[in-house]
């Protein structure tokens, strides 16, 4: 189930990131360290009664060097949350007149049809708060709120809600491989999975019904069942331009959140983009398979060491990610296309093993006997058991005396043996470090 999306717009000062700062805030901490993912100033997780959803400040999103004046930013940010959100909460300053750069953002956000929830920002009183003015917005009912001071975001929240799509669950078989192309506009999304699915004994049928208006495509391969996730920029080329999809990440993190193996489409003569790191970070922490896919290899002059330093350079790039097998491809000759559904395979497979804890035990005395943890102030960590508790992505327990006791090395060295002996190629893996009393 893909998280619905909530856009922040309205022109500076209003109150957008404060209000961003106040719904983001104080939810679901990441306790667990994960390496090389930085925290999204733009993009966060958040809940509200239960329900998760990301929140995108649209404010936060610079256009270096592309469009310079205000209102032509505003109206992009705006067309941003239109293609990317579920709901837009435009932000108003209600201690002051509203502006004609109000008034323009409002015209685009009406003329979209989406659900738009107006918060009238700043209001210190809510006993007398005049809003009638807000009405000529022509966005319905604003909703009066101080970001500052956290009042109201809760009647805020609820307002919002009422606009999340339903929350259908997806019916795909969970044992067909869902796959998602993804990758910054033209490296090759549409070409690869053209190629992929002209080739000679796939066959494919449309997929009627999915979630919202993403369009998915089944296919069948050697008796084997997939569906390839819809993503940005495929089926709808042309209907937003570059410079708003280029800003436009979330369609690739719902991709990204229903899939279970994700390719990371890299162009070959561009290397790892910042947005590539952004997605790539993304699925490592959703804990999907993932497969780096460097297309228009055929434009690259190439000898014998180009691969490999090619490769270097990405692992160098995606530091936390260096498991992700890589696979240099021309979507347009159709060069090693073909070994694709393979590694899908086997990284869908490595993303669901299960190991068996009398055998991960075995190897854990091993491990710990190869070398001990160390003392800390004459106490020492000892490990009593390791178990598996889950797949998709492969998730350990492990149950120590003192929790306190284990140092991130020692918790990185446990991962690494894990990986040396069970692989787990393409998969991110989490342990997690629990205390027995
Ligand atoms: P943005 O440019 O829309 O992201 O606006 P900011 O969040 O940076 O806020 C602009 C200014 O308005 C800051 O000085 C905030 O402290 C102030 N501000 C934000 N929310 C409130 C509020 O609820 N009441 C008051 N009085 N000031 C606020
Ligand atoms: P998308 O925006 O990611 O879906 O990218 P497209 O599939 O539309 O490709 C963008 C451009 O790159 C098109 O002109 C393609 O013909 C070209 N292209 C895609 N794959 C390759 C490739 O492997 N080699 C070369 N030389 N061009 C490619």
């Amino acid at each position: 189930m893909s998280k619905p999306v909530v856009a922040i717009v309205g022109r500076p000062n209003v109150g957008k990131s404060t209000l961003f700062n106040r719904l983001a805030g104080g939810l679901v901490a990441i306790v667990e360290d994960r390496p090389g993912v930085t925290r999204d100033r733009l993009y966060r997780d958040s809940e509200w009664l239960g329900r998760k959803f990301t929140i995108i400040d649209t404010g936060g999103i610079e256009f270096r060097n592309e469009q310079t004046s205000i209102p032509t930013q505003m109206r992009k940010q705006a067309e941003i949350a239109i293609e990317e959100a579920d709901v837009i909460v435009l932000v108003v300053d209600a201690q002051l007149e509203l502006t004609p750069d109000d008034e323009m953002i409002a015209q685009t956000l009406r003329r979209s049809r989406k659900p738009v929830v107006v918060a009238a920002n700043k209001i210190e009183s809510f006993a007398n708060a005049e809003l009638s003015e807000l009405y000529r917005l022509g966005l319905g009912e604003p909703i009066p709120i101080s970001a500052v001071h956290g009042m109201n975001i809760g009647d805020l929240l609820d307002e919002v809600l009422t606009h999340f799509p339903s929350q259908e669950e997806e019916e795909y078989d969970p044992d067909i491989i869902k796959i998602a192309a993804i990758g910054r506009p033209n490296v090759g999304k549409s070409s690869l999975v053209n190629s992929l699915l002209g080739e000679e004994r796939v066959i494919v049928s449309n997929v009627p019904g999915t979630t919202r208006d993403a369009i998915d495509t089944a296919f069948e391969h050697e008796g084997k069942h997939y569906i390839l996730i819809d993503t940005a920029g495929m089926r709808r080329k042309g209907r937003i331009d570059e410079l708003t999809e280029r800003y436009s990440v979330s369609r690739s993190l719902r991709a990204v959140d229903r899939c279970d193996v994700v390719l990371m489409l890299i162009e070959a003569t561009e290397g790892v983009t910042e947005q590539d790191k952004k997605i790539a970070g993304y699925a490592h922490e959703a804990g999907k398979g993932i497969i780096l896919v460097v297309n228009k290899w055929d434009l690259v002059d190439k000898d014998d060491k180009t691969m490999n330093r090619f490769e270097n350079e990405i692992r160098e790039e995606l530091g936390f990610m260096r498991y992700a097998p890589t696979l240099f491809i021309s979507a347009k000759t159709g060069q090693r296309v073909n070994r694709l559904l393979e590694l899908v395979d086997f990284v869908a497979e490595q993303n669901s093993t299960r190991i068996a804890t009398a055998t991960l035990n075995t190897l854990v005395r091993e491990w710990v006997h190869l070398n001990p943890p160390a003392t800390d102030k004459g106490k020492r960590l000892k490990i009593l058991y390791m178990t598996q508790v889950g797949v998709k992505p492969p998730t350990f327990v492990c149950f120590v005396n003192d929790a306190d006791l284990m140092h991130f090395s020692y918790k990185r060295y446990l991962e690494n043996q894990i990986r040396k002996s069970f692989g787990f190629e393409g998969s991110p893996i989490h342990l997690v470090i629990r205390q027995k009393d």
